[in-house]
């Protein structure tokens, strides 16, 4: 949709400017520009950390969407840092465990009929801790925004409350921190820091299924926390009655406050999701390639975020210009989300490389080895559901800090490289091909 974007932003310029804001606020208005404008969404990038958040916060929002209402269309708003990495200001607070992602806040979470329960409670339990809904229990298949949804309730919640300490761990770190704990004998520390949180936040809780000693260590963290009046929010690939070989008591429990699901987005969602993760990234595709991702990947977000980046590195990488051709020759006739398994990954990673099985799975620690190893646990990672240890396994039964080394390397990598970037995504492409 063609639209002036500097006309626009001068006109909601012009309404803000009659309503009362100080100088500081008009002078944050004056270096605001809209990054990227449809029917659907409109991104705005403010010019600091400090303007994007009084953006949110206030009626700012409402004004500027009444503002750029058009033809029935109401887009959502979302605001961006103007600057090349948006760094969420967190330092008020304290959130221990693990580190969150400055992206999983609840302005870039695009709200559509499939996740729209899950959102409003979730801000429900931001703005009413351990009142509103306690425990917060959300479900879905893999890539559907849980841990998006779950961070932006921490976030949330610390902006309201800068005193909270908040716990945000995910369930193996929980495990792994619990076995270490119990063979150092340090398990007073361990239960005196779970138990000092105001509110837990434990992500993929299905992984305490089968772990008897780990799901009794949390029935009583739960029930401390629970009885104390603290928040407890959990994460889970399905239903509590369906996480296999969870105790009884845990199940119950975890029904208590509210069960929520996330579905599988819509078609609009999906447009949407794709506009909004494609100006984040300060790129806009034309229509008819914003449907087609949005046609060909219908069940998995984490997928259709990771088609808008291949595209992307093509198109800086190799100089392609971004058109439905394009689209259709890199993302395939048959894009759809199919079961991985880790020995796909140890094949294609084999092809690709050209390193045999059998070296992929030793303990040899060869240059030429030890990169594709680490691709290879990064990709179990991120495509299959198995915990640290199941990698480990299968790689020459190393163990879960070897794994989760891997992982973060190349996690960083991706994000500094280009090349380890294109090739990762190259070898998913490969792992479809290889699955058809
Ligand atoms: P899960 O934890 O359910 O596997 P994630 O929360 O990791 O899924 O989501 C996968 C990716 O999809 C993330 O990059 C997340 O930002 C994105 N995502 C999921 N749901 C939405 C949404 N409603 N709006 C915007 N992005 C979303
Ligand atoms: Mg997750």
């Amino acid at each position: 949709m063609e639209r002036n974007f500097t006309d626009t932003w001068e006109n909601v310029k012009q309404v803000l400017s009659n309503q009362f804001f100080n100088q500081e606020q008009l002078n944050w208005f004056a270096h605001s520009s809209i990054d990227y404008f449809s029917k659907e969404v409109v991104v705005i990038k403010a010019p600091s950390a400090e303007a994007k958040e009084f953006y949110e916060a206030s009626m700012v929002k409402s004004i500027i969407a009444e503002a750029v209402k058009t033809d029935g269309y109401s887009p959502q708003i979302t605001f961006v840092l103007d600057e090349k990495q948006a760094v969420v200001n967190t330092s008020s607070g304290t959130i221990t465990g693990q580190q969150l992602n400055s992206h999983y806040i609840f302005d870039n979470f695009i709200i559509g009929p499939s996740n729209r329960l899950a959102h409003a409670a979730a801000m429900a339990v931001a703005e009413k801790p351990a009142e509103a809904y306690n425990p917060f229990f959300i479900h879905s298949e893999v890539g559907l925004g849980k841990t998006h949804l779950i961070q932006a309730v921490c976030y949330q919640l610390l902006k309201n409350n800068p005193d909270f300490k908040i716990t945000y761990i995910s369930c193996e770190d929980f495990m792994n921190e619990y076995m270490t704990a119990v063979q150092s004998h340090k398990l007073d520390q361990f239960r005196a820091f779970y138990r000092s949180a105001d509110t837990l936040v434990v992500d993929d809780i299905h992984f305490l299924s089968n772990r008897e000693q780990s799901q009794e260590e949390f029935f009583h963290t739960f029930n401390y926390l629970y009885n104390m009046g603290k928040q407890i929010i959990l994460s889970s690939d399905s239903h509590p009655r369906e996480i296999k070989n969870l105790e009884e008591r845990l199940a119950s429990r975890f029904k208590w406050g509210l069960v929520a699901q996330l579905d599988r987005p819509t078609f609009e969602t999906r447009i949407k999701i794709i506009e909004v993760k494609a100006a984040l990234r300060n790129a806009h595709f034309s229509d008819e390639v914003v449907a087609y991702i949005a046609e060909k990947i219908d069940t998995n977000i984490r997928e259709l975020e990771g088609s808008i980046i291949k595209l992307l590195s093509y198109n800086t990488l190799l100089n392609r210009e971004i058109t439905l051709d394009l689209a259709k020759e890199i993302l395939g006739e048959e894009l759809v989300s199919q079961h991985v398994s880790i020995d796909d990954i140890l094949k294609v990673i084999s092809n690709e490389f050209r390193v045999s099985l059998a070296d992929l799975q030793s303990k040899k620690r060869l240059k030429s080895l030890v990169f594709p190893r680490q691709i290879a646990m990064y990709l179990c990672r991120d495509l299959t559901n198995h915990s640290l240890q199941e990698i480990g396994g299968y790689f020459g039964g190393r163990d879960h800090t070897t794994v989760l080394h891997a992982e973060e390397k190349i996690k960083k990598l991706y994000k500094e490289d280009d090349k380890t970037k294109l090739k990762i995504e190259d070898v998913k492409i490969k792992l479809r091909q290889y699955k058809k």
